[in-house]
């Protein structure tokens, strides 16, 4: 399917599933806005070796999505927005009643509110295009619960009452409004967790992943972020057209148990 003559803005883009759906979008021709909260010359790097691999215009802009002005900020800077995938988020594991307080505004500003945010700058340009599809990367956890993880459930919880809401806005509209819902995903930050796993549980590879990072993932498999930029793609589809306010899991099976 083609992208072309659409412009795609994916928040917290400089790594894992962000990165691989910025990379996917510009296979399929639409123009590219990478973006995290840091400016190094890797970041402006990613986006070059994007646009030349895909031959599409893609550019970094530094945006920090824990601060209300940076994401409108990131939205108007991109010049136009057809596709917007709130994607950046940061997660923090710590008992309730010892959860600092910094981290639970961090988790929910980024997490949630930047989703909010974006959105906002994004639907009138979207609406003068006359097309547009926001794709908010939730999480199991936004069905799910886990202890030790208030703050990212309740955040994921939000994004996918805040993807319900802004689907029945635009309801009548040719724009559609869904969260993904990935279950373990493979990532550098995963995969860095393996060895240290293995240590504290004085276990093998295999056995650490199956039993301990993989203990609510049916399938026994992480999720890839070419999955996950599958998906967003379809999303992008004409046959996604009546697909609005709802979730697409892809986590092995996760939320079946
Ligand atoms: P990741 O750490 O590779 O990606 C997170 C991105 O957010 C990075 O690009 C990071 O730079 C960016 N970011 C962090 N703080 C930011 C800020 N203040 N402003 C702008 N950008 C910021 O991890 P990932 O696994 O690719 O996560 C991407 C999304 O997928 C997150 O929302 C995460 O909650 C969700 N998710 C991941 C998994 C998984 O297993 N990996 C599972 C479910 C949901």
């Amino acid at each position: 399917m083609s992208l072309q003559g659409k412009t795609a803005v994916i928040t917290g883009s400089n790594s894992g599933i962000g990165l691989a759906i910025g990379r996917e979008f510009a296979k399929a021709g639409a123009k590219v806005v990478l973006n995290s909260f840091t400016d190094s010359a890797e970041d402006h790097a990613l986006a070059e070796s994007i646009a030349k691999e895909c031959g599409v215009e893609a550019r970094y802009i530094q945006g920090d999505m824990s601060k209300p002005d940076d994401c409108r900020g990131l939205v108007e800077q991109a010049g136009a927005c057809d596709i917007l995938v709130n994607n950046a988020g940061i997660q923090h594991v710590c008992p309730v009643e010892s959860f600092p307080t910094d981290k639970w505004d961090a988790i929910l500003a980024i997490n949630l509110s930047s989703n909010f945010h974006t959105t906002a700058a994004a639907l009138p340009m979207m609406r003068a295009a006359g097309w547009g599809r926001v794709i908010n990367i939730a999480s199991a956890h936004g069905l799910t619960a886990s202890p030790f993880k208030s703050a990212y459930v309740a955040a994921k919880h939000g994004v996918v009452g805040l993807t319900k809401t802004m689907a029945l806005e635009t309801a009548e509209e040719p724009i559609t409004c869904n969260a993904i819902c990935p279950g373990y995903v493979m990532t550098p930050i995963v995969e860095k967790q393996i060895p240290d796993q293995m240590a504290t549980h004085n276990m093998d590879r295999e056995t650490v992943i199956r039993e301990v990072m993989l203990s609510r993932q049916p399938s026994k498999d992480f999720a890839t972020v070419e999955q996950m930029a599958g998906t967003a793609l379809f999303l992008c589809s004409d046959a996604a057209a009546q697909i609005t306010g709802t979730t697409i899991s892809v986590d092995g099976g996760w939320t079946a148990l």
